[in-house]
């Protein structure tokens, strides 16, 4: 009796799964990383510099009189919901810091260190060193049953197919301005027609891609594809820096603010990430605290730009708004992520502490 109740049991299961009658939820978060490189603190959370946007008059609608409005005008998904419903660290004016470990303070060793979990200047010590010999929590999950298939990358900066180490990875990687889709891939109607704006788009920015087509693709991801662990790099805020274009950094900064705010809705907006889903945003350096080195990164040279921020919000992330005090640094973010996702980093030099959540 005991052996037909088993195996009816076994029929039952196979049942569910081959039809997807009576789905079990898989209790599993849905984890979604997000930077967007080289924005500093000071915009984050100040809003705009009333000097350096002079008289651009595409600065107008956010120059206001105090911190809090600038602030708001800038970034008003970050302002009225993530502080309201999340946690935002590295406002050195309020008393906490988030900072790189490594000693490079540029893109490709700050990337890496976010999904990494921890610096490796030896190796990323250039924008350029090859394909990344360092292991991603992306990486780890793709490499979990629980999670194989089921991640998703999309970067402004062609470098992330390194960063990431795509090959290795064994999950694709969508980056570039360059970007085609792989052999065999039947995009969907919305793809095809974001490849289309993609190719059109005159490259203004070398290899990296405007933010709005990487956003567009990864949005239409998580509509099409439903990845459970998806990684997102913008671009924009650091290449308009370099070009000494506050109105156009500030420009990238507002529209990023936006991507937030739509990544936010088009899960909440879906059964399989509503209250599932938590995101976490970074940036992979800071820029000069100088008014004359906001252009600018890389240690020594750069006083600053170590500095980052860091923002946490969704399922089961409880409301405590700006940090007040504590001192946190960029290589927690991939052993948080794991933490979450139930995957073990193994121990390596230098990795950080998953984040306290309850106790920061
Ligand atoms: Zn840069």
């Amino acid at each position: 009796m005991k052996k037909l109740f088993s195996f009816i049991a076994i029929i039952a299961t196979v049942l569910t799964l081959v039809t997807g009658c009576g789905k079990k939820d898989d209790g599993r978060v849905r984890v979604i990383i997000v930077g967007t490189d080289g924005l500093r603190w000071q915009e984050v959370f100040s809003g705009v510099d009333p000097v350096l946007i002079g008289g651009y008059p595409m600065g107008k609608p956010y120059v206001k009189d105090t911190r809090e409005e600038r602030r708001e005008a800038l970034m008003p998904f970050t302002w009225n919901f993530v502080a309201k419903n999340g946690i935002l660290i590295g406002d050195r004016e309020s008393g906490s810091t988030f900072d790189v470990t490594n000693n490079m303070w540029f893109s490709y060793p700050g990337w890496s260190e976010i999904i990494c979990g921890h610096a490796d200047d030896e190796f990323a010590n250039s924008n350029n060193p090859g394909p990344n010999r360092n292991v991603s929590v992306m990486e780890y999950a793709n490499n979990d049953d629980r999670y194989r298939g089921k991640v998703l990358a999309f970067g402004g900066w062609d470098a992330f197919t390194h960063i990431i180490n795509e090959e290795r990875a064994g999950f694709p990687v969508n980056c570039g301005a360059f970007y085609s889709f792989p052999e065999g891939y039947v995009p969907t109607d919305n793809e095809a027609y974001i490849h289309r704006l993609q190719d059109g788009v005159p490259e203004y920015l070398g290899s990296v891609r405007s933010d709005a087509i990487t956003h567009e693709y990864a949005l239409e991801a998580m509509r099409s594809r439903h990845p459970e662990v998806l990684f997102i790099g913008y671009a924009e805020t650091d290449d308009w820096a370099h070009r000494n274009r506050y109105d156009l950094t500030i420009f990238s900064c507002h529209n990023f603010d936006r991507y937030l705010k739509e990544l936010w809705d088009c899960a909440q907006s879906d059964p399989f990430y509503k209250d599932r889903t938590i995101f976490i945003v970074t940036t992979d350096h800071g820029r000069g605290s100088a008014r004359e080195q906001w252009t600018d990164h890389g240690k020594p040279g750069t006083p600053g730009s170590g500095e980052t921020w860091c923002m946490i919000y969704g399922k089961g992330i409880p409301a405590k708004g700006v940090l007040t005090s504590g001192n946190y640094y960029t290589n927690q973010i991939a052993p948080t992520a794991a933490k979450w996702l139930g995957i073990e980093l193994p121990a390596h030099e230098g990795q950080g502490e998953p984040l306290d959540i309850e106790n920061l």
